[in-house]
């Protein structure tokens, strides 16, 4: 059963402007912020602006606009801060399983230093 999304998320309150955030990008679709506990030198997170609680809720009901306006800011944001020559990683958690914390979706980028294999241990 999908999520019921949760307009009180941090991030909802970030996009409504109740939580400061140190935002990298936005376009009509998607805001770009710093991850405020970062994994790498650059650690951005990318959200889409409507309200969407991860990527499968995302996929199945957000319009063409909305998914390109998303993925394009990803595109975006790696090549403004510089990271496309040493290479980045982009990962989303959806769900349990993929211990996602925030209920709204958001795709990190992460870059700065070498990432490492692609899938981490299961926490003890
Ligand atoms: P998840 O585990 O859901 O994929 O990742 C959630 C991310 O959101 C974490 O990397 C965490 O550091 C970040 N985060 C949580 N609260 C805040 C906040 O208030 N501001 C910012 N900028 N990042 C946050």
């Amino acid at each position: 059963m999908a999520a019921t999304y949760d307009p009180n998320n941090i991030f909802a309150r970030i996009l409504r402007g109740e939580i400061p955030c140190k935002k990298v990008f936005e376009n009509e679709h998607a805001l770009a912020f710093n991850d405020i506990n970062p994994q790498a030198p650059t650690h951005i997170l990318v959200i889409p602006k409507g309200p969407y609680v991860d990527m499968d809720d995302f996929t199945a009901k957000a319009s063409d606009a909305e998914v390109a306006g998303l993925f394009k800011a990803v595109g975006e944001v790696a090549r403004q801060a510089g990271v496309v020559a040493d290479g980045y990683r982009t990962l989303s958690n959806c769900g349990r399983d993929a211990h996602q914390e925030v209920p709204h979706l958001h795709i990190h980028i992460f870059a700065g230093r070498d990432l490492g294999g692609m899938i981490g241990r299961p926490k003890a």
